[in-house]
């Protein structure tokens, strides 16, 4: 069935290729009025692709809720509203993306001897896409990249992650009846499924996940020659220039990074993973996390419904792991519902508590909670001497997606972003990166490469191709150009 997708959505975008000559012939598809994946035609979906998300935000955050427990407050702010507006805006701005007019593109004026001639740069769509995608932020990360998509003209087979499966059953079940199902298909499945996907040939792949699978990803494209868009994670640091900061800073950096923290109980690419700060303020900033936890969970983070869960059980089974076996001590949290069975049901069993650990700086290294991103809501303190050592740490580490950094030092911010490589660097607060649009966002080495949203995912579904024009009546610029040469000799 696989087979018969890719051929029918290769169809369209021939189709669109083909038509596009004979603009008062062309046939419109099915879903709307205009001809298939020219501009109006891409408004429109993306119109429908934000009325897909309003229409259904309630049955939307109903999935997650069944799937991983997940908070509806935090469904609604991080994934439905972001989505909704990416795909609106991605609608209003497409023109100035594609530089206007229906050839997509730009007139470059050439000076010089090359005066005469017409030279363009055109956005062209790649063809037809895959986009993977985690578990999760399921609505933001199978949408936005989709919206880019869309943007670019590109047909698309989207496949959701099998670790939230009535999300995914869900998604299958929405997209045909809002989009254009000649462009727009969801394949269901995991693994077997996704290794027969990857054996077709796509115009580029779009990949959000885990590095170790973002491996597997690359090896297929790389048979295909099938460029990539990897977003990855990895351990995103935050550096704690206590000296720079008073009282009532470092109060709001540790609410800042412990509300980082427990979102999505603490499965978020850009989680502050942990935290390098100087001995003598650990005491005064664990206190700080402490308070910040008490306001916003008064009865227990694991007794409020704004709190989320752990997404399956062989990452809860993980995340217990990694409490057990940490040499640091627990300063705060440690507890974790018994399973299933108890007052709490099915996803909303796999509880862990927001947990901070304070490591021993003689036995850190080795210590578990400082191997891989921990993906749990658990944060450990590592204490260093000084700011110029937490800089050394992170250097000898992976480039992450992100170091977030709490100074009111310039000279620390200008060390910071001089002295370290990442995909954003954040400065006294977390996560909100992702919300402003005008910067864009992705990795870099180990945590991915390909930017995105909005503008950004729709250039990594476009290449650029270049269009010359050389007048016939130039000849006469060209005579030194041809055999044989005025000065034939060997005279250099
Ligand atoms: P996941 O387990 O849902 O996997 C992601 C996708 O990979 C799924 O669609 C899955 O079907 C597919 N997949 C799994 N095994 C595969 C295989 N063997 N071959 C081919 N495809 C396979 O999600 P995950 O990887 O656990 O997601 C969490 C990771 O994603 C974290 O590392 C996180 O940091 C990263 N992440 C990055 C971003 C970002 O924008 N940079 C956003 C969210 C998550």
């Amino acid at each position: 069935e696989i087979t018969e997708i890719h051929a029918s959505l290769s169809s369209t975008f021939l189709t669109s290729l083909s038509s596009s000559t004979k603009p008062n012939t062309t046939p419109s598809s099915k879903a709307g009025q205009y001809p298939v994946l020219s501009l109006p035609y891409r408004q429109h979906q993306l119109l429908q692709l934000a009325r897909l998300v309003q229409e259904n935000a309630d049955a939307l955050c109903h999935s997650l809720w069944v799937d991983e427990g997940k908070p509806r407050q935090e469904v609604l702010m991080a994934e439905i509203g972001a989505v909704i507006d990416r795909a609106l805006k991605s609608a209003r701005e497409l023109e100035a993306w594609v530089g206007g007019g229906a050839d997509m593109g730009e007139d470059v004026k050439l000076v010089g001897w090359q005066a005469g001639w017409k030279a363009r740069v055109e956005k062209k769509a790649k063809g037809v896409v895959l986009i993977i995608s985690p578990w999760n932020y399921p609505i933001t990360l199978t949408l936005q990249p989709l919206c880019g998509a869309i943007a670019a003209g590109c047909p698309a087979l989207i496949k959701p992650s099998e670790v939230v499966p009535t999300f995914s059953a869900l998604l299958a079940e929405l997209v045909p009846k809002y989009l254009d199902p000649a462009a727009y298909r969801v394949a269901l499945g995991g693994v077997p499924e996704i290794t027969r996907i990857l054996e077709l040939k796509w115009a580029h792949i779009f990949y959000t996940g885990n590095g170790r699978v973002a491996r597997i990803i690359s090896a297929a494209a790389a048979k295909h020659l099938t460029p990539m868009t990897l977003e990855l994670g990895g351990k995103s640091p935050v550096i704690i220039d206590g000296a720079s900061l008073g009282e009532e800073e470092l109060r709001v950096a540790a609410r800042r990074i412990v509300w980082g923290k427990v979102n999505n109980a603490g499965q978020i690419c850009v989680a502050p993973d942990y935290v390098l700060i100087q001995t003598s303020y650990i005491p005064a900033f664990i206190e700080a996390c402490r308070a910040a936890l008490d306001s916003f969970f008064p009865n227990g983070a694991l007794n409020s419904l704004d709190y989320g869960r752990i997404v399956s059980e062989a990452h809860f089974a993980r995340v217990k792991g990694l409490l057990r076996e940490t040499k640091g001590k627990v300063v705060i949290g440690g507890g974790v519902l018994d399973g299933s069975g108890g007052p709490q049901e099915g996803a909303r069993a796999r509880g862990v508590e927001p947990t901070v650990v304070l490591l021993d700086e003689a036995t850190a290294a080795d210590d578990v909670l400082l191997q891989d991103e921990l993906f749990a809501p658990i944060l450990p303190i590592l204490p260093v001497a000084s700011v110029a050592a937490a800089l050394e740490y992170v250097r000898a580490h992976e480039h992450p997606l992100v170091i977030y950094a709490f100074t009111e030092s310039d000279e620390v911010k200008r060390e910071v972003k001089a002295g370290t490589m990442s995909g954003s660097v954040v400065f006294n607060e977390t996560f909100n990166q992702l919300s402003v649009d005008e910067i864009p966002f992705g990795g870099v080495g180990e945590s991915g490469y390909g930017r995105q949203p909005l503008k950004w995912t729709f250039e990594e579904f476009v290449y650029l191709r270049s269009v010359l024009d050389v007048p016939f009546s130039e000849e006469p610029k060209f005579g030194g150009r041809y055999p044989p040469s005025s000065k034939e000799s060997l005279d250099f």
